[in-house]
C-alpha cells in the first residue's frame, strides 16, 4: 500500500481552534471542563462533532450504547474501515485535551485527507466512544467494553450514577440511543492518539510516545476484622488492631512493587476505616491495593505475594482477613505491525520519539481485543492530567496529530 509523502501535515491551527471551541462546552470551574458523559454538555459536545463530521463529508453512525461512527468511505467496498477515536467525555474536574485529543484529531485527519484530495482503499471512521471517563458511570471505558464482548449491554444500561439514574434512562434522555448493534462493526485496525497522563515524555524531551504495550491491573480489595477498643485503656499485648495490620500491608506493597523494577507499580489509594473515630482502634478496616504491570508473569506474582504476605501479617497480628479482587485488566500487547508504523511515521517526519507503555487504560485496550490496535502519545506539563490544568502545547499536539496521520493514511492505502 502507498504511504502519503513526508512533506504532508495537518493544520495545527485547525485542530488547536477545534480544541478550543469543544473546551468552551462543559466548562469547569478552573480553566478545565465537566463534560460527563450522558449530561446535557455531553450531547451539546456531540451535536458539534456531529456537525463537524457532517461538513467534512461523513456520515454518522450511532450504536446501542452512545458511541458515535463518522465515516470517510475508501474506494473498495469489501475493505473493512481504519479506525481512529478516543472520547469527548471527561471527568468532573477534567483537563480540555483527556480524550478530545484524540476524537478531534482524528477528525483532523480526515479533513486534511480532504485538503489533499486522498483516496484510499479503506474508509476511515472516526469514533467518538461513550463513557470512557466513568466517573459517572463506573466502570471507565464502559462503550468500548460492551463493543468488545467484556461486558453486556444490560449491565452496561443498569449502571447507576449518583443520583440513581441508570445509563440507559440518560442515553435515551440526551437522545444519542443509537440503532446499530454494539460490537457488530468490524476493523481493519485501530489507532488512539492520547495524551500521555504521566512525566515521562516531557522529562525525555520526547515529541511521540509510541505505545508498545497498556499495563495490566488488579484492585485487590482487602477487609481486615480487628476488636473495636478504647485507644486510652486498651494495654499494647491485648490489641487486635485491623490498622496495624492496614499500614503493614501498605508497606509490604511498596516493598513488592520495588522489587519488581523496572516497569511494575503498586500502592493503595483508598482506605475505609470502622468507626473513623480517634480515640476507638478500627474494628474494620477496608481498602483497596492497586498493582499494575505490563507483564503478566509479572503481575500474578505480584498477586500471589501480596495475598500470601498479607495473610501472615494478619495472622501475625490476630486479625482476620478477606479479600476480593473488584477489577482486573490482562496486560495488552498492541499490533506490532501497527506499531512498528508509528515509530516510521515518527522518524519520516524528523520528529522526536521513544517507546513508551500506557500507565492507565483506554479504550483502545478494549479495541484491542478485536481488532489490530495501537497508540500514540504526546507529552502533557508535568504529567497532569483528571485536572482542570491539564496542558499541553499546539506543536505537541500538532506533532501527534501528524503521525497518526500518517500511520492512518498508509494503513488505508492511498489510491492514486
Ligand atoms: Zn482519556
Amino acid at each position: 500500500m502507498a504511504a502519503p509523502g513526508e512533506n504532508m501535515r495537518v493544520d495545527a491551527d485547525r485542530l488547536w481552534d477545534s480544541l478550543m471551541q469543544m473546551a468552551q462546552i462543559g466548562p469547569g470551574i478552573a480553566g478545565g471542563n465537566n463534560r460527563q458523559t450522558l449530561t446535557d454538555a455531553d450531547a451539546e459536545g456531540r451535536s458539534l462533532f456531529a456537525t463537524w463530521c457532517r461538513d467534512a463529508g461523513m456520515t454518522m453512525g450511532v450504536d446501542a450504547m452512545g458511541t458515535m461512527f463518522a465515516t470517510r468511505p475508501g474506494t473498495d467496498p469489501d475493505a473493512l474501515p481504519v479506525y481512529v477515536g478516543s472520547h469527548l467525555d471527561t471527568q468532573p474536574t477534567g483537563g480540555k485535551y483527556d480524550g478530545v485529543l484524540g476524537v478531534l484529531a482524528g477528525l483532523e485527519v480526515v479533513r486534511t485527507m480532504n485538503d489533499l484530495g486522498l483516496k484510499t482503499r479503506h474508509p476511515v471512521v472516526v469514533t467518538n466512544w461513550a463513557n470512557e471517563e466513568g466517573a459517572r458511570f463506573a466502570p471507565a471505558m464502559l462503550a468500548s467494553g460492551v463493543f468488545a464482548g467484556v461486558h453486556t449491554l444490560d449491565y452496561a444500561y443498569s449502571r447507576r450514577d449518583p443520583e440513581d439514574k441508570t445509563y440507559g434512562d440518560e442515553l435515551k434522555r440526551i437522545g444519542w440511543l443509537g440503532e446499530e448493534e454494539v460490537g457488530a462493526r468490524k476493523m481493519h485496525a485501530y489507532f488512539e492518539y492520547h495524551i500521555e497522563q504521566g512525566p515521562i515524555l516531557e522529562a525525555e524531551n520526547k515529541a511521540i510516545g509510541v505505545v508498545t504495550h497498556c499495563q495490566g491491573l488488579w484492585w485487590l480489595e482487602f477487609t481486615l476484622t480487628g476488636r473495636e477498643a478504647h485507644t486510652g485503656s486498651t494495654p499494647m499485648a491485648l490489641r487486635v488492631n485491623a490498622g496495624l495490620a492496614m499500614s503493614r500491608i501498605v508497606e509490604m506493597v511498596q516493598t513488592v512493587a520495588m522489587g519488581e523494577q523496572p516497569g511494575a507499580v503498586g500502592g493503595v489509594g483508598q482506605v475505609f476505616f470502622s468507626p473513623n473515630s480517634r480515640n476507638v482502634l478500627p474494628g474494620k478496616v477496608v481498602f483497596t491495593v492497586d498493582i499494575r504491570t505490563p507483564d503478566q508473569a509479572k503481575l500474578d506474582r505480584m498477586r500471589a505475594t501480596i495475598e500470601a504476605e498479607a495473610a501472615r501479617i494478619c495472622d501475625d497480628l490476630g486479625v482476620g482477613y478477606a479479600v476480593e479482587a473488584v477489577g482486573h485488566f490482562d496486560p495488552i500487547t498492541f499490533d506490532p505491525t501497527l506499531v512498528a508504523r508509528v515509530r516510521t511515521a515518527a522518524e519520516k517526519l524528523g520528529l522526536s520519539h521513544m517507546d513508551i507503555i500506557s500507565g492507565a487504560g483506554h479504550d483502545a485496550c478494549w479495541a484491542a481485543k478485536v481488532a489490530p490496535a495501537t497508540m500514540i502519545m504526546c507529552p502533557c506539563v508535568g504529567g497532569l492530567s483528571h485536572n482542570e490544568a491539564e496542558e499541553i502545547s499546539k506543536d505537541w499536539a500538532s506533532a501527534g496529530c501528524d503521525v497518526l496521520f500518517h500511520a492512518v493514511v498508509e494503513t488505508a492505502g492511498i489510491v492514486e
